[in-house]
């Protein structure tokens, strides 16, 4: 257990953890404590939206502990998990000006050993929208997110909005499977421009970077048609392609209108529904969302 300790005297300590046991072993002195514990998985490459489900967990649980750990398992072999960004230095620097109290940082051998067999299956929503493109993408989550638990057994678990269909699914899952973690959903955090901040987003050239905020601004235009009162999706899905082919450099994957807090899909704005979008800019594929309707 390395121990880093923050800049500011009044921050308290972030305990590094490479072994599961070992944090394990400190999650039961703090629950014996009775310390409530707060978790957030992240992939690391940590940036304010990260940032902001530990704030939220420093809020609600007296100890915070967080994960970065680039899993394997939720990359299909086309896609980018050699080049995901990773830099644990700045990340530990980051949590502990955040008052995080350990970080877990697992050798992927350690976590998925040659011999790994066993694989969370949360069914139909994992199959519809990422899951058309990515469909192995939450098989891979659902088993890293309930091993992590496994090993955290921690009160709240948080959670960004940015990956609405990912929330649903952890919801699934934790009901599902009698997970006693609380799942608790944070807002997405944005860019001035109303990009939604991501790891991915340095990925971005120059150019595209420009580009990309015409995604946020498609879904502030579906926002503002509909609290218009224009009800009609296929009107609305036709303006939002409108803008960003004009924008240009963006091919979309899916424009995707459903009922809140569902995969279900609506013809008809009657009630909260996110508009949920995936596009390719160049080699980066982002994704965002926006809650409209209300
Ligand atoms: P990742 O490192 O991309 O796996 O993300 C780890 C967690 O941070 C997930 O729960 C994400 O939904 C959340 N997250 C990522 N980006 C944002 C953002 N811009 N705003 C809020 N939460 C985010």
């Amino acid at each position: 257990v390395s121990i880093i300790m923050s800049n500011e005297p009044t921050q308290r300590a972030l305990r590094l953890f490479t072994e599961g046991k070992a944090l394990r072993e400190f999650v039961d002195i703090m629950r014996r404590e009775g310390c409530s514990i707060g978790f957030a998985p992240t992939m690391g490459a940590l940036h304010a939206g990260h940032l902001s489900l530990i704030d939220a967990g420093r809020l609600e649980c007296d100890v915070v502990v967080a994960s970065v750990f680039v899993n394997p398992t939720q990359f299909a072999p086309h896609e980018d998990f050699d080049k995901y960004p990773r830099n644990l230095a700045n990340d530990t620097a980051l949590l502990a000006s955040r008052g995080c109290d350990a970080v877990f940082a697992p050798r992927v051998g350690d976590m998925f050993p040659a011999d790994f067999s066993t694989f969370v299956d949360v069914g139909p929503i994992t199959r519809v929208l990422e899951g058309e493109y990515r469909p192995t993408h939450f098989r891979g989550v659902a088993t890293v997110v309930l091993k992590l638990l496994q090993i955290v057994p921690a009160d709240r678990a948080y959670f960004g909005r940015k990956d609405y269909q990912q929330t649903l699914v952890i919801r699934k899952m934790v009901d599902d499977l009698n997970v006693s973690a609380e799942v608790r959903v944070c807002p997405i955090v944005r860019e001035a421009d109303g990009l939604a901040m991501s790891s991915r987003n340095a990925y971005l050239s120059p150019d595209e970077r420009r580009q990309a905020p015409a995604l946020y601004r498609s879904l502030r235009l579906a926002s503002e048609l509909a609290a218009g009162g224009e009800r009609r999706v296929s009107v609305i899905d036709s303006k939002m392609r409108g803008l960003l082919q004009q924008t240009g450099g963006i091919e979309v994957q899916y424009i995707a209108f459903v009922a809140d807090g569902t995969v279900t899909p609506v013809d008809i704005i009657s009630g909260p529904t996110t508009v949920a979008l995936a596009a390719q800019l160049g080699k980066t594929r982002l994704i965002d969302n926006l809650r409209i309707g209300d």
